[in-house]
């Protein structure tokens, strides 16, 4: 097996939720290792580990609008909100964070107040005291969904790693905002030009390090997920990855051109920041009438895409609904593995109800990679995909209606199934 490594044990001891999703109230002491919680449907194994997926983001994964996370009594009430506390543990050193989801305007929005040990500070500063890999059965469409879902699976991995990106990224996405605002309300002519030339370089110097740094991850995660990938299949194909930006980031436009991006995409070791900040600011000046006539920034990191292959063929094409599924598993473990190398700290790996839609090889494979980590929490609605040995092993819950508690005797499954 390939991931072993040894590094300091990060883990999350501690977890609290007032008026989160279905949890009124929760206090729950997680230790190190393999904890399973099991669940019938809806009962909160999804929100359990959303919520620890926001604490390390300060995002959820399944939603833009923190009202949702309220929980739907506590809306109801004069001052609703809601809190997630952890307790984070690396060695012997501990960091206390809390969120707390406040009412933000009059028209139902919520605002987030973040605490690192009792000092109020800014979501950014979040960034890599906890970091998470979370697995869910959505993630199959990771290969053939919408590019969105594969610039979020780039995003959330480099956020975690990089605070600089992370910045980078928030700065870029107001920035387009003001652009495309500008472009609808402009009309073509000098004044325009003046006008834009504030944003177009504010664009190009967050967006060309964001480019620059997703090229470095996608290489990166190409060569992990191609290993994972030959473990998982145990074919002879070769999973690549390649980056499918909206323009060619090595390279200058030529004039009057439009950008065309070859459907195998590019590959750079080499790109800077401030190289692909030049060419983007040369595309964004060449393009600008077509800007106008859209409304909106038509080129840009907000349009990059990624694309899976087997060989030549595109995954997303040709692959069938099971390739997909395991090209999606090899992408997920690279993150793992690039994370942990990039950090020296294996990241809390989340599995959401993801081993029952596995084949016999690919959950024992999994539940290896569960044993290379510091900590795993993993979500099931029943106790069969996992075998005696690792059910003794485990730590062991049980989550109804928000409520989790510890099931015991964890070797007895039929018990545990009533
Ligand atoms: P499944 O096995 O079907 O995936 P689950 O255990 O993962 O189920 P969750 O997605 O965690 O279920 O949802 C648990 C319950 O929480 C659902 O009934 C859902 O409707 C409810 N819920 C979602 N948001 C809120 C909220 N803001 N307030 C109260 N309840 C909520
Ligand atoms: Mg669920």
């Amino acid at each position: 097996m390939r991931m072993c490594y040894n590094v300091p044990a990060m883990w999350l001891q501690r977890l609290s939720l007032t008026n989160y999703r279905n949890y009124v109230r929760l206090e729950l002491h997680l230790p190190p290792g393999l904890s399973i919680i099991q669940g019938q449907n809806a009962q909160g194994k999804s929100n359990l580990l959303e919520a620890i997926a926001y604490l390390a983001t300060s995002r959820s994964p399944r939603t833009a609008s923190d009202a949702e996370l309220v929980n739907w009594l506590a809306l109801e009430e004069p001052f609703p909100y809601a809190r997630l506390a952890a307790d984070l543990a690396r060695g012997d050193h501990l960091d206390r964070v809390d969120i707390t989801l406040l009412p933000a305007n009059g028209n139902g929005g919520f605002r987030k107040q973040v605490r690192i040990n009792g000092v109020p500070r800014r979501a950014l500063d979040l960034v890599g005291l906890l970091l998470v890999v979370l697995f869910r059965p959505e993630d199959v469409d990771l290969i053939a969904g919408a590019p969105a879902g594969r610039r979020r699976y780039l995003d959330i991995a480099l956020c975690q790693m990089d605070p600089v990106y992370c910045r980078a990224l928030s700065e870029y996405n107001r920035a387009l905002e003001q652009r495309n605002a500008l472009l609808r309300s402009l009309q073509p002519g000098p004044e325009a030009a003046a006008q834009l030339r504030f944003w177009d370089e504010k664009l190009a110097e967050t967006g060309g390090l964001i480019i620059a740094r997703r090229q470095w991850l996608i290489n990166a995660l190409e060569k992990a997920a191609a290993l994972h990938h030959l473990d998982l299949s145990g074919g002879y194909e070769r999973l690549r990855l390649r980056y499918l930006p909206s323009f060619d980031p090595g390279r200058p436009p030529v004039r009057d051109a439009a950008p065309v991006v070859a459907e195998t995409g590019v590959r750079y070791d080499d790109l800077t920041p401030e190289r692909v900040g030049g060419v983007f600011l040369a595309w964004l000046h060449q393009n600008r009438s077509r800007d106008l006539a859209a409304g909106m920034t038509l080129l840009g990191p907000h349009r990059d895409d990624l694309g899976f292959y087997l060989g030549e063929r595109p995954l997303r094409h040709f692959g069938s609904r099971g390739q997909q599924r395991t090209a999606a598993l090899a992408a997920k473990l690279a993150e793992l593995t690039i994370m942990t190398e990039a950090t020296g700290t294996t990241p809390v790996l989340l599995l959401d109800d993801v081993m029952s839609e596995l084949d016999a090889d690919r959950r024992a494979m999994l539940l290896q990679v569960l044993t290379t980590v510091a900590q795993a929490i993993v979500t099931t609605t029943d106790w069969h995909p996992f075998s005696p040995a690792v059910l003794a092993q485990a730590h062991t819950w049980r989550v109804r209606s928000g409520q989790i508690e510890v099931v015991e005797p964890v070797g007895n499954v039929e018990t545990l199934e009533r």
